[in-house]
């Protein structure tokens, strides 16, 4: 990476970091993967069953075949039929986990959790139920505000998303949110975690490269 663009996202994480640790969530930065997935490990030591979303960023670090490799019960939606009552039911059990492994689609510099989503079973688990959760991002997550994290919802990651679930939703030609009403349509909730939940332990785990959308 170039030497300027590397000073540039090194401020940028330092502050988003900083922004969201004064909002009272846990938050690291890992220069590589192999130091994220330590850090991931090390919190589900004590952790009997681990709910993961439907992530490309923690998966990305191989994460569910480790935790499964240690002995934890993995509630992993993905590898079950869509729409299926065992989907649906694996889907209710990652709120129950001891521990919730999810991606977001934005982390301000103001220190905010930005999601949007379908189902909802993310952003619930994030904010309810596991006794902790750990959020991994890459720093291609990191927007400036709110008002920019929905603009990156709208431009990047819901188009992206459709794309990849092969929705016949008129963003996937268009290339930005035309805010749709079609029955395909993923966007139905969007949620803002303004500071740490009450019962829940939130740690953002930001790696120093580009992952998922
Ligand atoms: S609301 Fe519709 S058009 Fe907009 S990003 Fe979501 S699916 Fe695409």
């Amino acid at each position: 990476m170039d030497e300027f663009v590397q000073a540039h996202m090194s401020i940028v994480v330092s502050a988003t970091v900083e922004a969201l640790r004064k909002h009272g969530f846990g938050a690291e930065f890992f220069a590589t993967r192999d130091d994220a997935v330590r850090f991931i490990m090390e919190h589900a030591a004590d952790c009997q069953t681990v709910g993961i979303a439907g992530t490309h960023s923690a998966r990305a670090l191989g994460i569910v075949p480790l935790l499964e490799q240690a002995g934890k019960k993995v509630y992993d939606h993905w590898k079950l039929k869509l729409g299926t009552p065992e989907e649906l039911e694996c889907r209710k059990m990652q709120s129950q986990a001891d521990l919730f492994i999810s991606s977001t689609n934005a982390l301000t510099m103001t220190g905010e959790i930005v999601n949007r989503e379908g189902a909802g079973n993310r952003t619930n688990a994030m904010t309810f139920g596991p006794r902790k959760t750990i959020i991994v991002a890459g720093t291609n997550k990191i927007v400036p505000n709110i008002d920019a994290a929905i603009a990156r919802l709208e431009n990047v990651a819901g188009p992206v998303r459709a794309m990849s679930l092969k929705r016949k939703t008129p963003c996937v030609k268009a290339g930005r949110c035309m805010d749709c009403d079609s029955p395909e349509r993923i966007c139905r909730i969007t949620s803002i975690i303004h500071r740490q939940p009450m019962f829940s332990k939130i740690t953002v785990a930001i790696l120093n490269e580009h992952l998922g959308y």
